[in-house]
């Protein structure tokens, strides 16, 4: 198979992070260069962050690893993304949730929306729907949702997602803009919240309603 010697080593960089065991089988199945603009398509199996051109990113493998365990994700899910960018992220989820599950995610740059899509088919997900517009509104059409991933960073927890999460579900969001924190979400079975932090990351901006303003930047 192409990239697997790319992959394997790749998957070896993320054990020692202490990944699971189940999201580095993901990881070792995932194309991630079918994800990765062409120009960048050496650089495809490094441990890093890549440009995907719109002042956007594909997160690095490590970080798309460390929010799958964080999720908690089973098989049969039904997962919220918010912030397809590539799809990368979607299709590693997509590969531990199985054909059982699904993946709604959403993205706000149309052009981006459109080739995340066609790397996704390329990659044979079917299990995964690709929506054009704001994330930070969630997407009611099918909540609640098991598990809610948020890959752009918050100004604070959008609302709409706590809404959208189930009762017993966990949420996965960056929060901040000059300092960020990724923050674990649950929500108990009688609908308390609980939001613990698990320290500094670094993501583009959650642009919307609930997120930051487009054009000053600012919430
Ligand atoms: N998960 C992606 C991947 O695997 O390539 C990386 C996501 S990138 C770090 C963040 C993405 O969130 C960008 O593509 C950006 O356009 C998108 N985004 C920002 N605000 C959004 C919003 N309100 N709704 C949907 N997408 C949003």
């Amino acid at each position: 198979m192409e990239y697997e010697r790319e992959r394997s080593n790749l998957v070896r960089t993320l054990r020692e992070r202490r990944i699971s065991e189940r999201t580095l089988k993901a990881i070792s199945k995932v194309p991630r260069h079918l994800f990765v603009p062409s120009i960048h398509i050496s650089h495809a199996y490094v441990d890093s962050p890549l440009s995907i051109g719109y002042a956007q990113t594909i997160s690095a493998p490590h970080m798309v690893a460390i929010m799958c365990d964080l999720l908690e994700l089973q098989e049969g899910h039904e997962v919220l993304e918010i912030g397809t960018g590539s799809g990368y992220n979607a299709a590693v989820m997509a590969e531990i949730i199985g054909k059982k599950g699904r993946i709604y995610s959403m993205e706000r740059i149309e052009k981006l929306a459109k080739s995340a899509s066609e790397s996704l088919e390329k990659a044979g997900y079917s299990n995964v729907d690709v929506i054009l517009g704001d994330g930070s509104l969630g997407y009611p059409e099918h909540a609640p949702y098991d598990r809610i991933c948020v890959t752009a960073s918050a100004p604070d927890t959008p609302k709409p997602l706590v809404e959208q999460l189930k009762k017993g579900g966990i949420m996965v969001l960056p929060e901040g803009d000059t300092y960020q924190n990724l923050y674990v979400i649950r929500k108990s079975m009688d609908g308390e919240i609980t939001k613990e932090n698990r320290g500094g990351v670094v993501f583009v901006p959650l642009v919307g309603d609930h997120g930051f303003n487009a054009f000053t930047g600012n919430r």
